[in-house]
């Protein structure tokens, strides 16, 4: 199936930042708001803040009301924001269907028993092996009072959806391929959404018509494609933009140490001079713009 440019209705072009608030935010988050905030005011249209706080053990309010304040210190003014934990139902009905489509299976395995079944000393986690793909209908009926989460049943989906491709504005036209990332968890232990579920539901009911985010989830994108084709959903156009790093190209997430917005704000510093330099191309000193 192949994705048509999204048709703009009435409102036009419509983006959206969605940070989490299971942390400060940094430069690199200010420059991805700035580049889709522009992105849809450039073309008349509209810009959406959504907090994604599905993650109830991570997620803490006192972030929310920095992330607002940092954003309007940059100058950037948006629509909401809307709460992911607050949107609950319209995720459980989306997995219900796929339940019913039999698309997704619980799983029972915990990170431990994954982690022993999979061996990756070097790069990026394998998929899951899909172990519990493989329980009988009656081994899942003893077991489903246990704690579980549920999974992605891949080569179902795909074969199901058949052949999918997306539009990305600096890649061109990409062909999905999800496979690597095999069965990944759409409903978590304890929230019937996981961030694949939620973002690509919610992209779809907000009328986001262009995703603007960083590389860094180039490859989120084919599960998302994969996850509208099942649910009927459109898809929007995607703009996945370059990551800010440090001199020791390293990303700029907390764990390296970057300044926080917050902490530049305290400082004193001016917040629109910091968005013109970004939007210039002007990086503070230390930093630069790499692909991921
Ligand atoms: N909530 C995600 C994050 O903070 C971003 C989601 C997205 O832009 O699709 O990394």
């Amino acid at each position: 199936m192949t994705a048509r440019r999204p048709i703009h209705g009435q409102g036009g072009v419509v983006t959206r930042f969605a940070p989490s608030p299971t942390g400060r935010l940094h430069l690199g988050h200010a420059f991805s708001a700035i580049r889709a905030h522009d992105h849809a005011v450039e073309r008349g249209g509209r810009f959406l803040l959504r907090i994604e706080d599905i993650d109830g053990t991570r997620s803490r309010p006192e972030h929310v009301d920095t992330i607002l304040a940092d954003l309007a210190w940059l100058g950037l003014t948006w629509e909401g924001p809307v709460f992911q934990s607050q949107r609950l139902p319209l995720y459980q009905s989306a997995l219900d269907r796929l339940k019913a489509d039999r698309l997704v299976y619980p799983c029972f395995c915990t990170r431990a028993e994954i982690a022993a079944s999979t061996t990756a000393p070097h790069g990026p986690s394998p998929a899951y092996p899909g172990t519990c793909r493989h329980l009988t209908p009656a081994q899942v009926a003893a077991r489903i009072g246990e704690p579980h989460c549920w999974r992605l049943d891949l080569p179902a989906a795909m074969a199901v959806a058949g052949p999918l491709d997306w539009h990305d504005e600096h890649a061109g036209r990409i062909v999905a391929d999800p496979a690597p990332q095999g069965d990944v968890v759409l409903a978590r232990k304890d929230a019937p959404a996981s961030y694949h579920l939620a973002v690509t539901i919610d992209d779809a009911a907000q009328g986001v018509t262009d995703v603007v985010r960083g590389i860094d989830l180039f490859d989120a994108t084919h599960i998302h494609r994969l996850l509208q084709a099942l649910l009927g959903l459109p898809t929007p156009a995607y703009h996945h933009h370059a990551l800010l790093v440090g001199t020791d190209g390293e990303r700029l997430a907390k764990r390296h140490g970057a300044p926080t917005l917050a902490a530049m704000r305290a400082d004193g510093a001016d917040g629109p001079a910091l968005a013109a330099s970004l939007r210039a191309g002007r990086l503070p000193s230390g930093f630069s713009a790499a692909n991921a």
